[in-house]
């Protein structure tokens, strides 16, 4: 049961996914910083987040590293992923035609602070943190249920540095504000 809720899910996200990238398509790149190091982080990241849940979900082979947990788990899992899957959408939306899967600066590049992106800088990779949070309560597993966080983990703390330099460089004093008022995952409780 809450591994169809998790393919039915991860099928979405890669219906959001490919939309918003056939629709960035055409917009040109001016500036790429992504290194190899954050190729291989990505590499692995489709190992942890696509290939290990899958193998469980459609073989025996990860079988052994089950645990069991009360339905209700599986109920508050469902209910982490739906609001990952929401957040995804959202950031998809709002950051539109300035999505880059690595770090990149498009043509006439916006800084986008509004919609999902009020509050909290970075809107997706919360997503995928919620996602990586909702998986141990869906897949009962030592090994699928834990995967995406051990792959997603580095990728994010290298990334994320990075990230608010490039921005930084790119729309200085604006984004020093934007950063004083929004935190990086979770709201800011007191304003700086
Ligand atoms: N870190 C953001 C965006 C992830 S997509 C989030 O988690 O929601 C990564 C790309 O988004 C980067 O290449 C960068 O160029 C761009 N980006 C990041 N924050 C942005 C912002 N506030 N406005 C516009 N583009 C942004």
């Amino acid at each position: 049961m809450f591994k169809t809720i998790y393919f039915i899910g991860l099928i979405t996200i890669f219906g959001i996914r490919l939309w918003y990238r056939w629709r960035a398509r055409n917009n040109e790149i001016v500036v790429s910083r992504s290194s190899p190091l954050e190729i291989a982080l990505l590499a692995l990241g489709f190992v942890g987040m696509v290939l290990v849940p899958n193998v469980y979900v459609f073989s025996p082979l990860l079988a052994f590293a089950d645990y069991s947990l009360p339905e209700w788990a599986g109920w508050l899992g469902t209910a982490v992923f739906a609001a990952a899957l929401w957040l995804l959408w959202r950031s998809h939306a709002d950051l539109g035609r300035n999505w880059s899967q690595t770090l990149e600066v498009r043509k006439g590049h916006q800084l986008i602070t509004s919609g999902v992106y009020k509050r909290i800088r970075h809107p997706m990779y919360a997503a995928f943190l919620l996602w990586g949070l909702a998986l141990p309560l869906l897949l009962h597993n030592w090994i699928a249920g834990w995967s995406h966080l051990v792959a997603f983990l580095p990728l994010y703390f290298l990334r994320v540095p990075r990230e608010e330099q490039l921005m930084h460089e790119q729309f200085g004093e604006a984004y020093h504000a934007y950063m004083e008022r929004a935190g990086r995952v979770l709201p800011r409780v007191f304003q700086k």
